[in-house]
């Protein structure tokens, strides 16, 4: 039996996180829970805080710290964590966040192992992000110009439905994100580093079962040098 895992994965959009998450998943157990995942739990359960986080998010504005602490405690609650532990994904987003997270994870007994931060140059990101293109007709269709074209441009290989371009992946759009994630992570970046917890991990344009094996041999040696 693996021990209980507590991990934070910062990683910009684009860097493949899902993909690294499911390797550490299949190894350790422990559920990848994003901030998204747990606020729909919380919505679909009904519970009071998930009423109260849904207010903001139908406005599209930012959910107050108090209220993200609250629905992160109310998943960290769920038997899957206690048992397997938890990779967080997308929290925390803000310094009271990381402050508050010791206290939660100690509730059920665990305590965060260490902070995985993906690195991906820029332009490596922004070629995978703007060559993305879907199909209008079926969902197996996703394609990348520059690293998974279609057969014939514009066209999809499975149905021969029309391909396109998700608004949110146009470059003045992408490029706004990166912005953003940046200015939001580098303050927890500095916090996990000046606590000892960061692990920086680049995201090449190589094997991603290299990148893989690499996370997975620095998160065994972080448990091991619990004690
Ligand atoms: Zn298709």
């Amino acid at each position: 039996m693996t021990p209980p895992l507590a991990m934070v994965f910062l990683g910009p959009p684009g860097a493949g996180k899902g993909t690294y998450c499911k390797e550490i998943t299949a190894h350790y157990g422990c559920p990848q829970v994003s901030t998204g995942d747990m606020f729909r739990l919380a919505v679909k359960e009904g519970t009071a805080i998930g009423a109260k986080a849904k207010v903001y998010m139908d406005q599209g504005a930012l959910v107050p710290d108090e209220v993200v602490l609250e629905v992160v405690r109310g998943r960290l609650g769920h038997a899957d964590c206690r048992e397997h532990g938890i990779i967080l994904d997308g929290f925390p987003r803000t310094l009271a966040q990381a402050d508050a997270l010791p206290e939660l994870l100690g509730s059920i007994g665990l305590s965060l192992d260490l902070v995985v931060n993906l690195q991906v140059g820029h332009d490596i990101l922004i070629r995978r992000l703007t060559g993305r293109r879907m199909c209008r007709s079926c969902s197996r269709g996703n394609f990348n110009i520059y690293s998974l074209p279609p057969k014939r441009e514009g066209i999809c290989d499975y149905c021969g439905g029309e391909l396109y371009q998700r608004d949110d992946d146009r470059l003045d759009v992408i490029e706004n994100r990166l912005a953003v994630y940046h200015k939001q992570t580098s303050p927890l970046v500095d916090y996990y580093r000046g606590r000892g917890l960061l692990r920086d991990m680049e995201v090449g344009s190589g094997d991603i079962q290299v990148l893989a094996g690499a996370i997975l041999a620095e998160i065994a040696s972080s448990l091991k040098s619990r004690g």
